[in-house]
């Protein structure tokens, strides 16, 4: 495949199409000053970047959408040069909460429709004000919603023009069947964001949303923060890998350009988050190059089948 920063989008089974390079935005809130979100969304908006992944409960959405508004003002963009994923949070699953739950992200970005809404998450946990609701012992406090019902929730609000795309996150195949044999159904999910990247390569998935039309987005696509409060840190280091570092010297580029390569050279679109200026840049510069069938193999078989982001939850 041949991709260019020019035309660097990939089509979406319901005629939109999604830029394969997005900044993500997710940021331990406690440990990020305000306003790095806004200040990065910022200078990825002039590096180049048109597709922002966020978060109502990354609790940055405001920043994202001051920097998109400032960025419009400035003339430097239009609305629709854009391409921005918000998502539907677990305490939001039960239908008639799904379009209220939209209109209050749409509040805090200040933007009238967002390009893709997606369920973050295949499973629910009690509706109200806590976000991660436990009970006296700890434990998660999850609700019986039927998936089904919150995708048909999810269609009205593409009907209502609030979402031009509708899509997933963390599915796997049946959970993806399951919509997609819905009785009725009137849009199937676009895509389905998940982990991806050299150690976590998701062959099987990746074929089956192929077949189906359904673009795989890659989260963590440079190997996570390395939080150890949500990441599996015992799996070692992405960038430290030999085989991309020495790859990345003949193309003078670093590892991390080539696990993104990787990634957007097989249709997967890629989210790497970073609020620091100049890796901001450096993510952007993967289409200037292109890695060979053989380097591509290579790349494919790091695959180690374990995931940095296990979702204990
Ligand atoms: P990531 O993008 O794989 O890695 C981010 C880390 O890499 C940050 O610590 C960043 O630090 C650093 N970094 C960025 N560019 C770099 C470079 N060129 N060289 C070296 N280090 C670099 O991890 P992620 O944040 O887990 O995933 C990306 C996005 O995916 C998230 O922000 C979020 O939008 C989304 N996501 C979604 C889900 C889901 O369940 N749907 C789950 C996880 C993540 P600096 O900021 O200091 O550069």
């Amino acid at each position: 495949m041949s991709l260019t920063a020019e035309s660097h989008r990939i089509p979406l089974s319901d005629g939109n199409s999604i830029p394969l390079l997005g900044l993500g935005t997710y940021a331990d809130p406690q440990k990020t000053p305000k306003g790095s979100c806004l200040e990065a969304v910022k200078i990825a908006i002039d590096a180049g970047y048109r597709h922002i992944d966020g978060a109502f409960v990354y609790f940055n959405e405001h920043e994202v959408g001051q920097a998109i508004r400032e960025k419009i003002a400035e003339g430097k963009i239009k609305r629709e040069d854009i391409f921005y994923c918000g998502k539907l949070w677990n305490t939001c699953h039960p239908p008639e909460l799904v379009r209220p739950t939209l209109e209050k992200t749409l509040r805090i970005l200040q933007l009238d429709y967002v390009d893709l809404y997606i369920i973050e998450l295949p499973m629910a946990f009690k509706p109200g004000d806590a976000l991660y609701p436990r009970d006296e012992n700890g434990k998660f406090i999850y609700h019986e919603t039927d998936l089904c019902a919150t995708w048909e929730a999810l269609e009205a609000c593409k009907d209502a023009g609030l979402a031009k795309s509708i899509g997933v996150s963390n599915f796997n195949r049946r959970q993806l069947e399951m919509i997609m044999n819905k009785p009725g159904l009137k849009y199937k999910p676009v895509s389905n964001q998940v982990e991806c990247h050299p150690y976590f390569t998701q062959p099987k998935l990746l074929e089956f949303c192929r077949q189906h039309d359904i673009v795989i987005v890659g989260y963590s696509p440079l190997g996570t923060s390395r939080d150890e409060s949500w990441v599996n840190v015992s799996s070692p280091p992405l960038l430290k890998d030999p085989v991309l570092n020495a790859i990345g010297k003949k193309y003078n580029k670093t590892a991390a350009q080539i696990a993104l390569r990787f990634n957007v050279q097989r249709g997967v679109v890629v989210i790497p988050k970073s609020f620091n200026p100049q890796r901001i840049r450096e993510n952007f510069q993967i289409f200037d190059f292109s890695l060979t069938e053989k380097e591509m193999k290579e790349i494919e078989a790091l695959n180690k089948n374990v995931r940095y982001v296990e979702l204990l939850m």
